[in-house]
């Protein structure tokens, strides 16, 4: 099933991802960014099993950020069946945790907040949210732990936990309902997509300023410094990447003006930013070619 609407990687993400390689991390950034990643590479899993294993007549909303009475939520998913709400919190951990009066905590004994609370929270917000818009669907959410070697040791049978090893089954079980979608379903999915809240308030970046930064155009693949360029190429040194030269300068200015918002896109500039590049000439031209000048001569820069 293809969804209605699709999941993009966090803004935060992208740049922590950036900074990871131009900047030493503080240890606890560096820990939020490891785990913000692989909570999104988690639903990400969760995207694609849908699209592989879902066929019923439903919408499928990925990642979404509401706002009701003042708080933000989100939701990993939203499935819109015919009778049926089923929002997702998706979980990617992995290796063995055991469940204890409503707790969940690591093989080592270290407490991990358990999903269900946080899912609680979700469901009533959205219930409220739903409502508030004149609709009205029975909910049913589940939490999803997506990676196949995580374990959860006790955990009670009646709780909404679907593991990785019951996925197939449960898709099946979807499939098998029957769902008719109207007119009403198609607004509530419009509806909560138009609803959906671009920039998340939960921003944890690290202090950083361009100075800070190491300066240089960074592979495509494998993220190192270490490229030259093989006359129109740009070639990785570390893993063999090709990359077409411009491209990798425009890769590199889109880099720039996402860890920079507010700073001026000159030639000066973005050739200081990518290092590598001798001709100043080369990288005028593919800022000419895909962003608009403002201002002359040693005032123009490009937006
Ligand atoms: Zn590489």
């Amino acid at each position: 099933m293809k969804a209605y609407k699709t999941r993009e990687e966090p803004k935060q993400l992208q740049i922590l991802e950036l900074l990871d390689v131009r900047m030493e991390l503080p240890e606890d950034k560096k820990r939020y960014y490891l785990s913000l990643k692989k909570g999104y590479e988690g639903e990400s899993m969760f995207d694609q099993q849908i699209e592989e294993k879902l066929h019923n007549n439903c919408y499928v909303l990925n990642d979404l950020l509401l706002q009701f009475n003042n708080t933000t939520f989100q939701i990993d998913t939203v499935l819109i069946f015919g009778n049926m709400l089923r929002p997702f919190e998706v979980k990617n951990y992995e290796g063995d945790y055991y469940y204890e009066n409503d707790k969940i905590y690591s093989s080592s004994g270290r407490e991990i907040g358990n999903p269900l609370n946080q899912l609680a929270k979700t469901e009533s917000l959205f219930r409220n949210l739903i409502h508030s818009h004149g609709f009205s669907l029975p909910m049913s959410a589940n939490v999803v732990f997506i990676n196949p070697e995580f374990s959860l040791y006790q955990a009670p049978l009646n709780k909404p936990f679907i593991f990785h090893s019951q996925l197939n089954r449960f898709f099946n079980q979807l499939n098998e309902q029957p769902s008719k979608l109207t007119d009403m379903h198609k607004q509530l999915a419009n509806k909560l997509a138009s609803l959906h809240l671009n920039e998340s308030p939960f921003q944890q970046l690290p202090t950083y300023r361009y100075d800070m930064l190491k300066k240089g155009i960074i592979c495509a693949t494998c993220r190192s410094f270490a490229l030259v360029f093989v006359g129109r190429n740009c070639v990785c040194k570390e893993c063999g990447h090709v990359e077409n030269a411009r491209a990798a300068i425009l890769r590199s200015i889109w880099e720039y003006k996402l860890l920079f918002p507010d700073r001026k896109v000159t030639t000066v500039n973005i050739h200081d930013w990518c290092q590598i590049i001798d001709s100043k000439k080369r990288i005028k031209r593919v800022l000419d070619e895909h962003f608009e000048i403002v201002g002359v001569r040693q005032w123009a820069y490009y937006v």
